[in-house]
């Protein structure tokens, strides 16, 4: 298997001061047409500094570092481990708008498991960058498998891009699917249908509920 992409962003210019990125939000007001200077506007390039602050906190966060602890005391279970229906939030690459949407993350163990936490941890460092879904979908299947080196590893993103729903196309209601098997549940026919239907029976759609 391909050796999975460096996840954290080889060569970055230096970055920019706090004061500098507010100076950013300011200009982008203006462009847009408004006025920074008036009331209503005049904390918002702070609190526009702060609000990246918290979408993009992925950056700087070690995925693997995160997942190290593991436990091997499973008692021999070696049937698939679940998650599904996790939310997600992220920025599409291409116009840092919402992509929003629900994450199955499932794995086959070999001889180590993690906590359920963790899983959800893993995904919510990929989304909280500048993405492709199909990025985040490969990097989280990667990691897992990297990390706990189980018999498979199945991830299943569906969600809604909001650079597709607000401006553009301006198509509501359209759910993008994205997946990455490895291990069994790409080479074993019957481990595969079995992930699947696991997660087609939630009973709903991930483009519904968000
Ligand atoms: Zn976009």
């Amino acid at each position: 298997m391909a050796k999975p992409a460096p996840y954290l962003p080889v060569e970055s210019p230096p970055r920019p001061s706090r004061a500098e990125a507010e100076e950013a939000v300011r200009t982008l007001i203006r462009w847009a047409g408004d006025n920074p200077d008036r009331e209503g506007l005049l904390d918002t390039p702070k609190r526009v500094a702060t609000a990246y602050e918290e979408w993009f906190s992925g950056y700087g966060v070690d995925p693997v570092d995160m997942l190290q602890r593991t436990f091997e005391e499973t008692e021999g279970y070696d049937e698939i481990v679940l998650l599904r229906d996790i939310r997600f939030e992220s920025f599409c690459e291409h116009h840092l708008a919402p992509i929003i949407g629900k994450a199955h993350v499932a794995y086959l163990p070999s001889t180590r498991v993690i906590g359920i936490s963790k899983l959800a941890r893993l995904i919510e460092i990929f989304a909280k960058r500048m993405q492709i879904q199909e990025k985040l979908t490969a990097q989280i299947a990667n990691t897992l498998d990297e990390v706990l080196q189980p018999k498979g590893v199945a991830v299943v993103l569906e969600a809604q891009h909001q650079c597709m729903t607000t401006r553009g196309v301006h198509k509501t209601g359209v759910s993008m699917v994205t997946s990455r098997l490895l291990g069994a549940f790409r080479s074993n026919t019957d481990t595969r249908r079995e992930f699947l239907s696991m997660i087609s029976s939630t009973g709903q759609n991930a483009g519904s509920g968000v």
